[in-house]
């Protein structure tokens, strides 16, 4: 059965990946809408090649000049095409909490949804997840360490799982002692040693935020309380993730990274598609390594578990002061390991305000991105 999707955030890395899914598996998927945030010359590209119905773009003060589709604009339009009677899948890739309202929507629209933008779930996972349960959606993971979860629990009970084990690359200072991490250069947090990924992700993953942020969308993703998700270093990349039964037996999911086939899962379940990115030569494939995270290095990881813990906007502060406190650090205002130092301090002023709703959600949002920027 073809599948008509809106890819929103088409225009980022995992935008364009899905559009090579598409691209790639042209008797089961189509484009039915497109938008971006600003990248408005790469989204008429994409338009020009995929001719999608409708596509919208997000930012107002971007000029919308030369398409030949009906163009959508601001929140209203990413949840106008999210809701489109027309669509059956939405692709959530934007960043940020753009994704908060459109993925809300097509969930209680009962679409198929497969989520890439980790914030959404790790700010509002409480909110997401009841209206997934509410509307009978499966969410679909496209993050490669939940999609391999996701793929070894298929035809498995959640109560008979001891534990689910995130592997972590470890990012490129996975050997480096605190002194040698306190003189970082963006360039170096930029180097990533298995993935290729947007700059604000690979520097969360030199600081093992990312991965923090993953056991807090492993958490709602897979209904598990945080002592039953652990984290493992693994620089090779190979497994995915894996899943501990109270059998002791473990599972695992392997392959070569390459983020279009975690996509090419999401897209396709119940169906594998046809498609084929990445083979691995096991005789090639070389030693597969592992060593504890270590959070005292990395006290992102800490940070994001008592975030998550600790619910409510914390796991909202949590996202949002990293967020900025990362973009100082790109724009060499910051230090890497001020990073870690601001998120913690922006944890420990905040006080929740009444109970949990997006608004509430962006007030947090709000506060502790103006919370970082007054630290300079
Ligand atoms: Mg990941």
């Amino acid at each position: 059965m073809m599948k008509r999707l809106a890819i929103l955030g088409s225009t980022g890395s995992i935008g364009r990946q899905t559009l090579e899914v598409v691209a790639a598996n042209p008797e089961r998927l189509r484009v039915y809408g497109l938008a971006a945030h600003r990248g408005v010359e790469v989204l008429r590209t994409q338009a020009e090649t995929f001719r999608p119905a409708a596509v919208c773009l997000g930012d107002p003060a971007v000029s919308a000049e030369g398409f030949s589709v009906p163009i959508l604009r601001g929140e209203a339009g990413l949840v106008a095409l999210a809701t489109d009677p027309a669509v059956d899948l939405v692709v959530v890739a934007t960043s940020g909490a753009a994704g908060f309202a459109p993925t809300l929507a097509a969930l209680r629209a009962g679409k198929q949804v497969a989520l890439a933008n980790k914030e959404v779930l790790v700010m509002a996972g409480e909110l997401v997840m009841a209206a997934a349960r509410a509307h009978d959606v499966v969410l679909r993971p496209i993050d490669s360490e939940h999609s391999a979860l996701w793929q070894c629990l298929q035809g498995e009970e959640l109560g008979a799982v001891e534990r689910v084990i995130l592997t972590a690359s470890g990012g490129p200072f996975r050997d480096w002692s605190v002194e040698q991490m306190a003189a970082v250069t963006p360039a170096e947090a930029l180097r990533h040693p298995t993935w290729q990924m947007g700059p604000k992700i690979t520097v969360d993953s030199a600081t093992l935020f990312n991965k923090g942020l993953e056991v807090i969308e492993a958490h709602w993703l897979f209904g598990l309380p945080y002592e039953q998700i652990a984290v493992v270093v693994h620089p090779q990349s190979i497994i995915h993730s894996m899943v501990e039964f109270h059998d002791g037996s473990v599972k695992a999911q392997l392959g070569r990274p390459d983020m279009r086939l975690p996509i090419q899962v999401a897209l396709g379940y119940p169906d594998r598609l046809p498609a084929r990115y990445t083979t691995l030569d096991w005789t090639q494939a070389g030693p597969l390594t592992f060593a504890p995270a270590d959070e005292a290095r990395f006290p992102c990881l800490r940070l994001a578990r008592e975030a998550g813990a600790a619910g409510g906007t914390f796991p909202a502060v949590l996202a949002a002061a990293d967020e900025v406190a990362v973009g100082l650090f790109l724009e060499e205002k910051i230090a890497f390991l001020d990073i870690p130092r601001l998120i913690s301090g922006a944890l420990e002023v905040h006080r929740p305000v009444g109970a949990l709703t997006l608004e509430t959600i962006r007030a947090a949002d709000e506060w502790a991105r103006e919370w970082v920027k007054a630290q300079l």
